[in-house]
C-alpha cells in the first residue's frame, strides 16, 4: 500500500500535501462542534498524529466511537495544527476502518501497564509508546554495528547455530537431538547412541561463533559475526536470557590493546548513532524510564573509558570500605556487584579490565608470560556490569593442547580449530557484545526481558 508513514508527516512533509495514512487508533475523542480528533500511531515514530474527522464523514458515527487498538486507514489533506505540541494534524477526507479491536478485551488500555503485566501480553506490547520505542533503538543499534565493521573493512560471516563444540566450556548447552526422548537408543555400554541420532553425533545449540570466527578472521583478516546464542544458564537475573544476539568481531594481527581500542571506538559508534538518530525515542527514556540516559551516552562518547587490569581492580575491591554479598579475592571471578562497584563509585564511567587469572577464563585465551594470567578483557559499563567479554587468542599450538588438555578437553575433538595453529598461525583477538545489554544499557530499562521482543527464560518459551 503506498502510504506516508507518520514519521514522515509530522517532521518532513509540508502542510497542504494530500496524504495516506494507516496505523492504529490509540485514543478518539469527541468534540462538541460535531467532530472527533483520533491519535494514529503505526509505529514509525514515537508521536501519534491527530487526525480530524469531520461529522460530514459518512461513517462518523462508527468513527466516534473506535475502539482504541482498531486499525483505519485515513486519507486527507496535512494542514498546519491550531493545537499544541504538534506542528501539523490530518482533515480526513476518509477514514475506513480496517479491523476492530474488542473494546472490552483489548488489553493495551491507555493507561498505566506494569511491566510484567506487558510480558504476559508480549505480542501486544509493541504498541505501547515504550515497547514501540525500545524496538525501534534495537533496530537503530543493530544497523549502527553493521554501519561501524562495514566502514572499517570487516566481513560479516555467519557461524553455526547448530554445533558439536562448547566454545565456553561452560557446560550451560541445548541439546539438539531429532532422538524419541521416550525411547532412547543405547550403545553397548548403556549410554546414549548418538550414532542414531540426525548428525551421528551429540550436537547443540552455540554458546557463540568465536571458535568458526577464528578461522573466517584467519582467511579474511577481520571478520564479525551476528547472530542469536543459546545459553541453557538458569540464572533468573535482569541481565541473562537463554537466547540472546551476540556481536562477535575477530581480527588476524590484533592483539589485546587493538582488541580493546576496536571494543572502545565500536561502543562510541553505537552510542553516537543512537543519540544523533533516535532524538524522540532517546527523550522519551529521558523522561520516562531513566532521567540518566543521555547524559550518560554523551559523557561516555565524550570521554575515554578508564583501562586497568584484573590485579589493579582486585587491589581496588579489596581496598574497598563496602560489604560484599561475594567478598573479592584474587583468583576469583568479577561479580556484578564488583563490576558495578568499578563503573559507578571508583570510575563513573565505562571500564575495560584486562588480563584476568587463568584459572576462571577458558583455554582460547592467550596465555601471558607470568603463566597466571590471559590476556582477557571484559569492558564494564554502569548499571549494567559486563558488556563485552573477549580476549587475544591463544595462537601457539603447543600452549593451546596443553591448556585444553588442563580443561578435560581433547584436542583431537577441537582438530579444525587446532589446525588454524599448523598452517600460518598469528596473533589475533576478538570479543563478542550482547545486542540485549547494549540495548538495556542505552535505553535505561531494567529487565533484559523488555529489549528482545520474545524473550527466553528458565519456565518461559511463550509466544
Ligand atoms: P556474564 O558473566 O554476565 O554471564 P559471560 O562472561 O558469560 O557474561 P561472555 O561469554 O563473555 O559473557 O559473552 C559475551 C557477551 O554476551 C557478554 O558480555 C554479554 O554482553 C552477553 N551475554 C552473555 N551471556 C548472556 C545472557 N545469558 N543473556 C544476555 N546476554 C549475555
Ligand atoms: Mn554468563
Amino acid at each position: 500500500m503506498n502510504r506516508t508513514t507518520v514519521q514522515d508527516a509530522v517532521t518532513k512533509c509540508p502542510p497542504g500535501e494530500e496524504l495516506t495514512l494507516a496505523g492504529w487508533v490509540r485514543t478518539v475523542r469527541a468534540s462538541k462542534g460535531g467532530f472527533s480528533f483520533l491519535a494514529l500511531n503505526d509505529g514509525s515514530c514515537l508521536a501519534n498524529i491527530q487526525i480530524v474527522a469531520d461529522g460530514k464523514l459518512s461513517n462518523y458515527d462508527a468513527i466516534a466511537k473506535l475502539p482504541t487498538g482498531s486499525s483505519v486507514v485515513v486519507r486527507g489533506q496535512l494542514v498546519a495544527s491550531q493545537g499544541k505540541g504538534q506542528r501539523v494534524e490530518v482533515q480526513a477526507g476518509q477514514i475506513d476502518i480496517v479491523g476492530l479491536a474488542d473494546a472490552e478485551k483489548f488489553p493495551i488500555q491507555q493507561k498505566h501497564h506494569s511491566m510484567e503485566f506487558l510480558r504476559t501480553v508480549a505480542h501486544l506490547r509493541g504498541r505501547t509508546n515504550t515497547f514501540g520505542a525500545v524496538w525501534r533503538i534495537r533496530s537503530a543499534v543493530s544497523w549502527a554495528i553493521h554501519e561501524f565493521f562495514q566502514k572499517n573493512g570487516f566481513v560479516y560471516t555467519h557461524t553455526p547455530i547448530i554445533t558439536a563444540s562448547d566454545c565456553e566450556g561452560a557446560g550451560e548447552l541445548f541439546r539438539v537431538s531429532t532422538l524419541d526422548l521416550l525411547n532412547l537408543p543405547r550403545d553397548e555400554k548403556g549410554g546414549l547412541d548418538f550414532d542414531k541420532d540426525f548428525f551421528a553425533r551429540a550436537t547443540y545449540l552455540t554458546v557463540s561463533g568465536q571458535l568458526e570466527a577464528e578461522t573466517l578472521a584467519c582467511a579474511l583478516g577481520k571478520v564479525y559475526t551476528f547472530g542469536p546464542t543459546f545459553r541453557a544458564e538458569n540464572s533468573n537475573t535482569p541481565r541473562h536470557l537463554a537466547e540472546f544476539w551476540m556481536v562477535e568481531p575477530e581480527v588476524a594481527f590484533n592483539d589485546l590493546r587493538d582488541n580493546a581500542d576496536l571494543a572502545e571506538a565500536f561502543l562510541k559508534h553505537i552510542f553516537r548513532h543512537v543519540l544523533e538518530h533516535c532524538r524522540a525515542d532517546m527523550e522519551f527514556f529521558n523522561e520516562r524510564i531513566d532521567n540518566t540516559v543521555i547524559a550518560t551516552l554523551e559523557g561516555i562518547v565524550a570521554s575515554d573509558f578508564e583501562r586497568l587490569t584484573y590485579t589493579q581492580a582486585m587491589e581496588i575491591l579489596t581496598k574497598a570500605d563496602k560489604t560484599w554479598e561475594f567478598p573479592p579475592a584474587w583468583g576469583r571471578d568479577l561479580q556484578t556487584e564488583h563490576e558495578r562497584f568499578l563503573t559507578e563509585q571508583t570510575f563513573k564511567k565505562p571500564v575495560i579490565v584486562t588480563d584476568y587469572p587463568s584459572t576462571i577464563k577458558p583455554f582460547y585465551m592467550r596465555l601471558s608470560d607470568d603463566g597466571k594470567t590471559v590476556a582477557a578483557m571484559d569492558v564494564l559499563v554502569p548499571k549494567i556490569g559486563e558488556i563485552i567479554g573477549g580476549s587475544q587468542r591463544e595462537e601457539r599450538l603447543d600452549v593451546l593442547e596443553r591448556r585444553m588438555r588442563q580443561s578435560n578437553l581433547d584436542p583431537a575433538n577441537y582438530w579444525w580449530y587446532v589446525d588454524l595453529r599448523r598452517y600460518g598461525s598469528v596473533p589475533h583477538a576478538g570479543f563478542g557484545l550482547g545486542l540485549e545489554r547494549t540495548v538495556q544499557f542505552v535505553t535505561g530499562m531494567a529487565n533484559i526481558r523488555d529489549v528482545i521482543p520474545f524473550p527466553r527464560t528458565p519456565r518461559l518459551a511463550e509466544f
